[in-house]
């Protein structure tokens, strides 16, 4: 996913502070921290590997096999090749609840430029047809490696817990439609259908270690819309002899922008962004055609469906307006399947995170603002929103020296699917397996409760 995360420079402050006394006494202390350390030379490892091995989306035959492998040494029940190259873990472990925890596995189409020893150098051809590096430069690796963690923590507390841990590795975030692809291959009827689901994701917005997370709506509904806009072509000297699909299409773009502007309510959340507008071939010739490509964001259904008919009205009445003929008015595309907005049920939220705050101190868990930006993994609680309650959490991964950098004023800080993201990924792994582990154990206790 590519997302952008602020908090203000005092909530940092305030975060790389309590990072820094992390040696004080930690607020929960079960023994999990420091049996996940006594894990991380290995997981580390394993991260390594994950990073310099990066597989593109739906290609992650390697990535799945070697962790799926893993799954079965440690025990759990394993199938391959669901939603083609997703894995699915299961341990039943007496009654109670089941819980779902995510890990995605894609890498993204980018040479990698952090200059890590261990950097990729890993080539592929995407369906585009041209060939590039492929690099982990959302950090998905961290979150394979922090589920790997997590689960060795899960096995050897058997005793601790009870009900069924539904551990999936899911293909294709980066396109969006990897939940979706294992949804429809029976996710939750081949396998136990969970009453709660667990994921997080890296940022690269937040000192490492610290979790941040947003109640309810957390990432938007993310539409691609294309605009075949149609004119009638001639010379540029002669504009009185063609409709210029140019001007036409300009003036889209703009009545486009009053749909947020005018139309959706001022409280609710919207984005309508032309990415890219081509059209013409030369000075002096009024094409016949001018294409717009569009993202369109929100969080409810209703907004979004007010977007995309007003996207298909506006296009069609300024085209009428224009003279266009009805043969040729604009053609409108939604592309299939959208990625729907992510809803971390609130009162589930705030549980887990009163566990983490417990465990973690206040100090480093963090509640921060919601992105506009997507995240398929939406998809396993709209699947059956009566019955999974779901999260999806942030994990620090700016590491503490360009942190105080920044805040120094030197430099800047890279994004996701930047070629020089290169998150403190011991941070990221340590907390996301104590984590996710954590929440497992708190949601299925070993009473049955
Ligand atoms: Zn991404
Ligand atoms: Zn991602």
């Amino acid at each position: 996913m590519g997302k952008q995360v602020r908090v203000t420079k005092a909530a940092f402050a305030a975060v790389t502070g309590a990072l820094l006394c992390s040696t004080a006494a930690l607020a929960q202390d079960d023994g999990l921290r420091a049996a996940v350390s006594e894990d991380m030379p290995e997981l580390m490892e394993l991260y390594r590997d994950l990073h310099a091995n990066p597989e593109l989306s739906f290609e992650e035959h390697e990535t799945a096999a070697r962790l799926a492998a893993r799954m079965r040494a440690l025990g759990f029940d394993v199938t391959e090749g669901v939603g083609r190259t997703g894995v699915v873990a299961v341990m039943e472990n007496g009654a109670g609840p089941t819980v779902l925890i995510r890990a995605d596995m894609d890498a993204l189409p980018v040479v990698e430029q952090t200059g890590l020893p261990f950097a990729s150098t890993v080539t592929a051809t995407p369906a585009t047809g041209v060939e590039t590096g492929v690099m982990h430069a959302c950090g998905h690796d961290t979150h394979m490696t922090a589920w790997i963690g997590a689960a060795q923590q899960l096995v050897d507390r058997k005793d601790d817990w009870s009900g069924t841990l539904v551990m999936i590795l899911q293909p294709a975030e980066e396109l969006g439609e990897g939940a979706l692809a294992m949804l429809e291959d029976g996710l939750f009827e081949r396998f136990p259908k969970p009453d709660y689901a667990l994921a997080f994701h890296d940022a690269a917005q937040f000192p490492a270690g610290m979790i941040g997370y947003s109640p309810g709506y957390a990432l938007a509904n993310v539409d691609s819309v294309d605009v075949t806009v149609r004119g009638i072509g001639g010379h540029g000297a002669y504009p009185q002899t063609t409709k210029d699909p140019v001007v036409l299409a300009s003036a889209i773009v703009m009545k486009l922008q009053t749909l947020v502007s005018r139309e959706l309510s001022p409280l609710e959340p919207g984005v309508v962004t032309v990415g890219s507008f081509r059209a013409g071939s030369k000075h002096n010739i009024i094409s016949d055609e001018a294409k717009l490509q569009l993202t369109v964001r929100s969080y409810t259904d209703e907004a979004r469906k007010l977007l995309l008919d007003g996207i298909a009205r506006i296009a069609r009445g300024e085209a009428i307006a224009a003279g266009m003929p009805e043969d040729k008015l604009p053609v409108v595309t939604v592309a299939e399947p959208y990625t729907p907005s992510t809803f971390n049920d609130p009162e589930f939220t705030e549980g887990v995170m009163a566990g983490f705050r417990q465990r973690f101190g206040d100090d480093r868990v963090m509640q921060v603002p919601s992105v506009m930006g997507g995240e398929d993994f939406g998809q396993f609680r709209r699947a059956d929103p009566d019955g999974v309650e779901s999260l999806i959490f942030w994990i620090g991964g700016v590491p503490e020296e360009q942190w105080q950098a920044v805040q120094a004023g030197e430099g800047s800080l890279p994004s996701l699917h930047s070629p020089f993201w290169a998150p403190d990924a011991e941070a990221v792994i340590a907390t996301g397996a104590e984590a996710l582990a954590g929440a497992a154990l708190r949601l299925m206790p070993a009473s049955g409760g």
